[in-house]
């Protein structure tokens, strides 16, 4: 059987996504901010501190979640995890759905 360029990248796809089990929904983000101490460095608009934050929704609800310096590096490349497992999600969609609709035309043309 001649092999067929579409399902070797759907295979592709499909054995990528166990690498991305980790994954996690949602937004990660990187603001600087001031912490409201009159005496501390950020006082004056500059030197501010860097704070993580996870946007996501959580049984429907918009939340965001405080990350610790310590994970932030973690919850950014987890969150990148989700978007590649949609991207790939999504191209499987595509090509199963290309995939049917030829079978349909040729069921509705009766050739098959
Ligand atoms: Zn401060």
């Amino acid at each position: 059987m001649a092999s067929d360029p579409e399902l070797e990248v759907r295979g592709r796809l499909v054995r990528s996504l166990g690498a991305l089990r980790e994954m996690l929904p949602g937004s990660f983000v990187e603001r600087q901010r001031q912490c409201g101490k009159a005496n501390c460095r950020c006082a004056g608009g500059k030197n501010l501190h860097a704070e993580c934050q996870l946007s996501v929704l959580q049984e429907g609800k918009p939340r965001t979640f405080h990350v610790p310096s310590a994970l932030a590096e973690e919850a950014r490349r987890k969150v990148g995890m989700h978007k590649r497992f949609q991207q790939a999600a999504a191209t499987i969609g595509q090509i199963n759905l290309r995939r049917f609709l030829r079978r349909k035309e040729e069921k509705e043309r009766g050739t098959v």
